[in-house]
């Protein structure tokens, strides 16, 4: 029999006995010296039957209670035991950092017992942390603690054998009704083997992307020779062919530059070379390489440039790289007979600010949080221009950021879309 039903019978029986008890003293008195009147029994009879009822729907309240508090702890159990045995190390700790609960998945990842780190600091040196920047510290305790937001980021950590690791972790700031931290709750993943193997992926494609390009080059001079005439006069079948070879062929260039671009950038090894450049000059370069899309398209390019425009510390082939892509991308995003302006200025001493705008298809909403995304494209870019690879705004936002600059955008569905990089007249030494 259940506990609650039992205390409900005991408590009954024993409200039953007690009430037969009285019941009978006052017989027995009435019994043997006739002092008690019919009206007091009664009026004790009611209160008796009033008080037993009360009694019920008291205990009755109490049982539901006692019920309820047993299931959240038996819901607490269970959470606890979730978090205790998660495979991802949870760890809380109060506003300072100090560690107040782990659970068996820190151990697992750092090698440290919970009783080794409960009381000590998160992220110290002599726990699994303490190997980043102090700038980078200062950045995570800024987000957290002043800002309360939370902040998500890859750390690269020692486990207690000195064994280096890569965590994902996401910390967020738990606050109280008054809107203040109470404590921080952190969630790190191990990411090593996956780090790992995208490492070599990285390596893969940027090592598949060099073999390519020789070949692709072979083909786009034998392909111009042939368009050229230099093995003699063609048909016009025979000169569609080699120019569709060609076409073909560039588009095949285009993605292999991209995807040497995208490895280097993965694997650190594409180096800023800062060299004062006068923009205006590189920019006309570079338009005479996109005047054909234009053409194609016949899309109208508005050129605006600040009079005279600085020279600034640039990577000149990176920063042909940035601009290429958003123009082409503008113009490919652009209804026919469209109008894409380009506009560079100065933005005080320090920075220049170059705009590039379109009246194109923009980007809905849902989509706009991953444009920066390797591969990612929106439906109705899709639609506009099945030839794409989704990798232009991921280099050119990697780009920027080598070179100590910001990329933003503005865009909305059917309307048009404006990106904005601004970009330092002088790189600062790292
Ligand atoms: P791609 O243009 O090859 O698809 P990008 O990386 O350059 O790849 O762009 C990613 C996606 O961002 C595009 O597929 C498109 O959905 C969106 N996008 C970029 N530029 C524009 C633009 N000017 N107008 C509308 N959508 C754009």
């Amino acid at each position: 029999m259940p506990f609650r039903k039992k205390i409900i019978i005991f408590v009954v029986l024993a409200l039953a006995g007690f009430l037969i008890l009285l019941y009978s003293s006052f017989i027995f008195r009435i019994e043997t010296d006739q002092t008690l009147y019919q009206y007091e029994i009664n009026i004790l009879l009611y209160v008796s039957i009033s008080l037993f009822i009360v009694v019920l729907v008291l205990v009755g309240r109490l049982m539901k209670a006692f019920g309820k508090a047993r299931q959240s702890l038996q819901d607490l159990q269970k959470f606890k035991l979730a978090v205790d045995n998660a495979s991802d190390c949870i760890s809380i700790t109060d506003k300072d950092g100090i560690i107040l609960y782990v659970n068996h998945g820190m151990e697992k990842i750092t090698g440290f017992k919970p009783e080794e780190v409960l009381g000590k600091k998160i992220g110290s040196k002599d726990l699994w942390g303490g190997n980043m920047s102090l700038e980078f510290y200062q950045k995570l305790w800024t987000a957290v603690k002043t800002k309360k937001q939370k902040f998500s980021v890859e750390f690269n950590n020692h486990r207690k054998n000195g064994e280096e690791f890569v965590a994902a972790v996401s910390i967020s700031p738990i606050l109280d009704e008054a809107g203040e931290v109470k404590f921080f709750v952190s969630i790190d993943r191990d990411i090593t083997v996956a780090k790992r193997i995208d490492l070599v992926k990285t390596e893969f494609v940027s090592l598949a992307s060099h073999q390519l390009r020789t070949p692709l080059t072979s083909v786009k001079w034998h392909a111009e020779m042939l368009l050229a005439g230099d093995a003699g006069s063609l048909s016009k079948d025979q000169r569609d062919f080699a120019q569709e070879i060609y076409n073909s062929n560039e588009r095949m260039i285009d993605l292999v530059d991209s995807l040497l671009d995208v490895s280097r950038l993965d694997l650190g090894t594409l180096k800023v070379k800062g060299l004062p450049t006068n923009i205006s000059e590189s920019i006309k370069d570079l338009i005479k390489d996109i005047r054909p899309l234009m053409t194609k398209k016949k899309v109208k390019l508005i050129e605006k440039y600040d009079q005279p425009l600085p020279i600034i510390e640039l990577d000149k082939r990176l920063f042909f790289v940035i601009i290429q892509n958003l123009l082409t991308n503008a113009i490919k995003y652009s209804k026919t007979g469209g109008e894409v302006v380009l506009e560079i200025k100065c933005e005080g001493t320090a920075n220049v600010l170059i705009k590039v705008a379109d009246k194109g298809c923009g980007i809905p909403i849902k989509d706009q949080a991953r444009v920066f995304d390797k591969l990612f494209r929106a439906d109705n870019a899709r639609k506009i221009e099945p030839d794409g690879n989704g990798l232009g705004l991921y280099i050119v936002n990697s780009i920027v950021k080598q070179c100590q600059g910001k990329f933003w955008f503005e865009t909305k569905e059917n309307v048009g879309s404006t990106f904005y990089i601004s970009l330092p007249i002088k790189l600062s030494k790292k």
